[in-house]
């Protein structure tokens, strides 16, 4: 079934922001869970996006949204976790390969009637499409093509003022402008951490009438079919996700060319998937993570890829954005009710819990790339647990978990209230 068509609030055109309003910059995936937590607190809320109504996003980018995400989505919009649950799919069913020799495998049972199973999968461009169908129906207004240039705080509010000279006026502001954020610049936020140096091609294909790819997560180790690169095969709902990691002398843009594509992509799925790629895309991934969540007059608040950026492994980019932007709207609606004197306490603790749990999350992100470019030693071990899996249980989960960092969640992720 296909994701919503969302409207839009009034007339699309909303008109200049009072002061008294929320602002949310970004209509992403983050942007919109803020604008609709906003609104269950009851607060008035326009979001302000520089792209056009009906834009077209492409990739599945991210795919894997965990349960803890669907519970907050459905504490902020009632049946929200659950029809994203309903659309994507979810396999019980995971595999590691180590040169082509399986080293793990483990069919878990389905979650009982009424929970959610750990994760469900489908495409970003979905999920955002069912968040701002939501938003609209919740009276959260929307302004496209509003290109945020400057952002002016004080202790009484935020002026925002877009590349085409329009003013908007606001008492909060939450910055969901992504990894390119022109709020957390603006307000002098400086991004801390690295860059890493190894490339990824990442390419969705579409399902087959007939699919001959099994529902199931396929991780393989030194691949033999592409002269031992790393390959992850991720169902999504419509299709597959597959990640190449490229070694040093590969050139990116070659493997990512439709030749290139074709062939290395013929050599990991079986016959008449390359022709259905959807999607190509070449990769380095960023671990940044900004001094600080706030500007220094407290009034605005950033979220999502504005405020950090992760390696995908583990999935925690869209999944500690939707924290994010939950923490975001509790905040602005403590300090909206609070005095003047009290009102810079909540943002405080937003941006100090949120900072720490995107620290916790660069940090296991971190720890599952050094996993996958690993040194000598890692190398050495790899192939020492390869050689003992399935065998040996141990080397074998541990094969199996690696790639994705520790397990568990920040303490922050678990919501607090004032
Ligand atoms: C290959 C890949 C795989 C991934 N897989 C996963 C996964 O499985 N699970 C997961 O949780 N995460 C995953 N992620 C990360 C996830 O895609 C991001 O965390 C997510 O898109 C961030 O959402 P966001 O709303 O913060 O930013 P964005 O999605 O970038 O949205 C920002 C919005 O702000 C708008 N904007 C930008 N500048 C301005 C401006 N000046 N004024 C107004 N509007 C502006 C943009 O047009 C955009 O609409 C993956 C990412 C990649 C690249």
């Amino acid at each position: 079934m296909s994701a919503p068509s969302p409207g839009t609030a009034g007339d699309g055109t909303a008109g200049d922001g009072t002061a008294g309003d929320v602002l949310v910059v970004g209509a992403g995936p983050v942007g919109l869970t803020a604008a609709l937590a906003l609104r269950a607190y009851g607060l008035p809320v326009t979001v302000l996006e520089a792209g056009p109504e009906g834009r077209q996003r492409p990739g599945s980018r991210a795919i894997f949204t965990h349960s803890q995400t669907l519970q907050i989505l459905d504490r902020i919009s009632p049946g929200l976790g659950a029809e994203l649950y309903r659309h994507g799919v979810y396999w019980n069913t995971q595999r590691t390969f180590h040169a082509g020799k399986e080293v793990y495998a483990k069919t878990y049972p389905d979650p009982p009637a009424g929970v959610y199973p750990h994760f469900t999968s489908l495409p970003q461009v979905q999920i955002e499409a069912y968040l701002q169908a939501r938003a609209v129906a919740a009276g959260v207004t929307f302004a496209w093509e509003q290109e945020i240039a400057d952002v002016t705080t004080s202790d009484d509010g935020v002026v925002l003022t877009t590349a085409a000279g329009r003013r908007w006026d606001a008492s909060y502001v939450v910055g969901a402008d992504g990894s390119r954020s022109v709020v957390r610049k603006q307000i002098g936020a400086r991004m801390e951490g690295t860059r890493d140096e190894g490339w990824y091609v990442v390419v969705d294909v579409a399902e087959k009438d007939e699919p001959s790819l099994p529902n199931e997560r396929h991780f393989h180790y030194a691949h033999p079919a592409v002269d031992g690169r790393n390959v992850l095969i991720v169902p999504f709902a419509g299709g597959y996700r597959v990640d190449l990691q490229l070694v040093e002398k590969d050139d990116p843009e070659e493997l990512a060319s439709p030749e290139g594509v074709r062939g290395w992509l013929d050599a990991v799925l079986p016959p008449g998937y390359a022709e259905r790629t959807t999607w190509v895309s070449t990769y380095q991934f960023l671990q940044l993570v900004a001094h600080d969540f706030a500007d220094p007059h407290r009034r605005v608040l950033l979220v999502g890829e504005a405020a950090h950026l992760f390696a995908p492994f583990g999935a925690r980019g869209l999944n500690s954005g939707v924290p994010d932007a939950e923490a975001a709207a509790i905040a602005i609606a403590a300090a909206s009710r609070a005095t003047a004197a009290a009102a810079r306490t909540p943002v405080e603790a937003f941006a100090l819990a949120r900072r720490s749990a995107a620290l916790f999350n660069r940090d296991a992100a971190g720890e599952a790339l050094a996993h996958l470019r690993p040194d000598e030693e890692t190398a050495a071990r790899v192939l020492a647990a390869a050689e003992r899996a399935p065998e040996d249980a141990e080397a074998s989960v541990w094969l199996e978990k690696a790639p994705y960092g520790p397990r568990g969640v920040h303490r922050a992720e678990t919501v607090y209230r004032y």
